[in-house]
């Protein structure tokens, strides 16, 4: 089919996300996208359930959020943050600092989640090393975790699916406690911490901090855990002398139903990371906030300032639209949408936990998966799903949604009536000889 985009030339010679180059899957041409429609040059029109990848929350091509965009643009797009600074970036840190725990009130703005989960580990080290604590070096963190690509943050990803063999010598060696196998809605049981006990019960001389999503595992395994892991995380690590960082770059403005994810513990982090929908998927932006403690600590010590300064930090036009975004969603009935979402999602996935080619479904506010009995083709997938027009990503085992906020019952009926038809398709596949 001849596209405008030359699909030909991309595929010899541009990088998608974790492709070869010798066996790309394809990939789809798109025109347009609106609210929860991406539109293909190809004439298809896809219902979107992936919110690419958690950050279009208000849907594509906002009214609201294309103003912000505009009109920050006609002032200036970008301004170098060492030296200067803009209101996009005060109006942004004061709208955070009124939804955010209140100890946590020192912003520091960077271009992606991983770069901000970099931040977070520089800033759990300085504040070990400005106390003269220089042993205090170590991460730990539970298995099945995803915190990004870059080296430090692939380092306390899972060490199976975030592949540390293939960059194994470069990358530094951290601690994983077992995987929270507790969901979050089957009952609390203490033993569940043995393994995260003893670890930094051993290892607490030379950890500077415990790193995790809290109750959303995302990309590393799509698995949702107790509030109490939090909770008595929390203890510990004030018990032995460690931070806390939570990486909310997924579960952050109101994706589990609750504006951010520590909502559901009460457990107040020392750091935390915010991402992905922090813009409404507008631009590449994220922010890594500390609390004063941690923030006056490294200030005091040698050499007193925090090592850190991207190029494009604090960029106005990401701060501008951020803005509009938060705005946006907090005059919006959000958690009323998120809370039909979860229901709706409930009823018409829940069932499919019935067929042999489903291992298990899972609903949390937003977010609808299903784990497969075996890992699926995806390329196929991919294909069936454009043909009914839906968008979605499986990988591996996991088929899963995290639709738009703005999304419709008919539109999300769709969705989920198009998982069912995959999944009984698979199950023919399963049944057969
Ligand atoms: C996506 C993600 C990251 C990495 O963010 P990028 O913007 O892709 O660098 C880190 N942590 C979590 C929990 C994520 O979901």
């Amino acid at each position: 089919m001849h596209t405008k985009i030359d699909l030909a030339f991309d595929k010899e010679h541009i990088w998608h996300p974790y492709t070869s180059m010798i066996n790309p899957l394809p990939v789809y041409p798109v025109q347009k996208a609106e609210g929860v429609y991406i539109h293909l040059e190809t004439g298809e029109r896809l219902i979107d359930g992936m919110s690419s990848w958690w950050s279009t929350i208000h849907g594509y091509n906002h009214p609201v959020l294309n103003q912000a965009v505009n009109d920050q643009l006609s002032k200036m797009s970008h301004i170098m943050f060492g030296g200067l600074t803009h209101q996009p970036a005060v109006e942004l840190a004061k709208k955070l600092k009124s939804i955010l725990p209140e100890s946590l009130n020192r912003f520091f703005y960077s271009d992606s989640g991983s770069v901000a989960v970099e931040v977070s580990m520089k800033m759990a080290m300085q504040y070990f090393q400005a106390q003269g604590k220089k042993e205090k070096t170590k991460f730990i963190t539970v298995r099945s975790g995803y915190h990004g690509d870059t080296f430090h943050a692939m380092s306390v990803c899972d060490p199976v699916t975030g592949m540390h063999q293939i960059f194994n010598g470069a990358l530094p060696v951290h601690y994983f406690a077992e995987a929270p196998s507790i969901s979050h809605n089957e009952p609390w049981d203490d033993n569940a911490m043995d393994s995260i006990r003893q670890l930094i019960e051993t290892h607490h001389h030379e950890l500077c901090a415990f790193i995790l999503e809290p109750i959303v595992q995302g990309a590393g395994a799509m698995r949702f855990h107790h509030p109490e892991y939090l909770r008595q995380i929390r203890e510990l690590c004030d018990r032995y002398d460690l931070l806390l960082i939570f990486d909310e770059i997924a579960t952050g403005f109101g994706r589990t139903g609750k504006l951010f994810a520590w909502e559901h513990a009460q457990a107040v982090p020392d750091i935390m990371c915010i991402g992905k929908a922090i813009t409404g998927g507008y631009m590449s932006f994220a922010a890594t906030i500390a609390s004063e403690k941690v923030a006056m600590t490294i200030s005091e010590g040698e050499p007193s300032v925090f090592m850190h300064g991207p190029t494009f930090m604090g960029n106005p036009l990401a701060c501008a639209v951020a803005c509009a975004s938060i705005d946006l969603l907090l005059s919006s009935e959000w958690e009323n949408k998120v809370k039909a979402i979860e229901r709706q999602l409930t009823a018409e996935l829940q069932p499919l936990s019935e067929l042999a080619s489903v291992k298990d479904v899972r609903i949390l506010g937003a977010i609808g998966v299903i784990e497969l009995s075996e890992a699926a083709d995806m390329a196929k997938i991919q294909k069936r799903l454009v043909e009914m027009g839906v968008w979605l990503r499986p990988f591996g085992r996991l088929f899963y949604t995290m639709p738009p906020f703005i999304i419709k019952e008919g539109e999300l009926r769709q969705i989920t009536q198009t998982m069912k038809t995959i999944c009984q398709e698979l199950e023919k596949d399963y049944i057969a000889p």
